[in-house]
C-alpha cells in the first residue's frame, strides 16, 4: 500500500486566497490514474484554502475565546470545499476516491494524533476505493481544537496500515542544503538521514501554520521509523508522481533510518 500526499503547494496557488491549481489537480489526477498504483491513500494539504483562514482565527493555538468557534467552521469548510474539487477531478479521471474528514473520525491529544480507528478505511481500500484525506481543522482534548496537519496523519497512517511507501509531492525537487526559494546555492540531497543533520531545513515560503518543510520532514521521520519508504519529489513536474507511483528511480530525496 502507498500513501500520496499531495502539498497544498501544488493543489492550490499559495498566494492567492481560496484559489485551487486545477491544472496541476487535472494532470496529476491523470498521473495516479495511468499509475493504477493501487491500494492508495491520497492525502492532501491546505494551502490557501485551510491556512490562511487557520492562522486569521489562531485555530492551531488552541480556544482561548469562544469567537474562534466560527473560525473554526470556516476553516475546516474551506478544507471541504478543496476535498470535494480535488475528488470531484480524480473521479473524472477515473480514480475511484472516496472524501473522509479527518474531523469527523479523529481528535488529536495536544496536538499529537495518538488514536486513529483504521478499520473503516481499511474496509473501503478492500473494496478498491482510494481514501482522500486532508489536513483539518479538529477537536483536541487538551486544547480544544486544533490543526492536524497532512503530513502528521500521514505518518500515523502508515505506521497503522503498514503502508509500503509514502510520497511527498511538493513544489520543490525535494530536501535540499537549504531552501531553494531563498537560497539560489542550495543542493538538492538525494537522500537524507532522520537521524543526521544534512540540511538547513526551514519554514515554507506561504502561509502555512503546520511547518512547512521542518513540520514535513520530522513527521516524514516518523514513517521512515515505521518501515515505510518515503520519497520527496516535485509534484509540478510533469510525470515525476507518476514514475514515483510506479517504484520508478525520479528525482527527488529519500528518508533513510
Ligand atoms: P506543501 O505545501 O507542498 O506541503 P510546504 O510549502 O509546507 O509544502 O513546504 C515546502 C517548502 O519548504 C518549499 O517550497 C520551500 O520553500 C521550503 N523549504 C524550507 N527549507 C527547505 C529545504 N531545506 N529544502 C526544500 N524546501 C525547503
Amino acid at each position: 500500500m502507498r500513501i500520496l500526499k499531495l502539498g497544498g503547494s501544488v493543489v492550490t496557488h499559495k498566494d492567492e486566497y481560496m484559489s485551487e491549481h486545477t491544472e496541476n489537480i487535472k494532470r496529476l489526477a491523470e498521473e495516479i490514474a495511468e499509475a493504477g498504483a493501487y491500494p492508495l491513500i491520497i492525502v492532501h494539504g491546505g494551502g490557501s484554502f485551510g491556512h490562511p483562514l487557520a492562522k486569521k482565527h489562531g485555530i492551531a493555538g488552541g480556544m482561548v475565546d469562544k469567537s474562534q468557534v466560527f473560525g473554526f467552521s470556516e476553516t475546516h469548510q474551506a478544507m471541504v470545499k478543496l476535498n470535494e474539487i480535488i475528488v470531484d477531478i480524480l473521479l473524472n479521471a477515473g480514480v475511484p476516491a472516496f472524501s473522509f474528514s479527518p474531523s469527523s473520525m479523529l481528535r488529536t491529544d495536544g496536538k499529537r494524533l495518538n488514536d486513529l480507528d483504521t478499520g473503516l478505511i481499511k474496509e473501503y481500500i478492500e473494496l478498491g476505493m482510494v481514501p482522500v484525506l486532508y489536513g483539518d481543522a479538529v477537536l483536541d482534548s487538551q486544547q480544544t481544537f486544533a490543526i492536524l496537519s497532512g503530513d502528521q496523519l500521514i505518518a500515523k497512517l502508515s505506521n497503522d496500515l503498514g503502508a509500503d511507501g509514502v510520497i511527498f509531492g511538493s513544489d520543490v525537487d525535494g530536501i535540499f542544503t537549504d531552501n531553494p526559494k531563498l537560497n539560489p546555492e542550495a543542493r538538492l540531497l538525494e537522500s537524507v538521514s532522520i537521524s543526521g543533520n544534512d540540511a538547513n531545513v526551514g519554514d515554507t515560503t506561504h502561509t502555512d501554520v503546520t511547518g512547512g518543510m521542518r513540520g514535513k520532514l520530522s513527521e516524514a521521520a516518523e514513517a521512515v521509523k515505521g518501515g515505510a519508504d518515503v520519497l520527496m519529489v516535485n509534484a509540478f513536474v510533469p510525470g515525476r508522481v507518476k514514475a514515483a507511483l510506479r517504484g520508478e528511480k525520479v528525482i527527488g530525496t529519500v528518508l533513510t533510518l
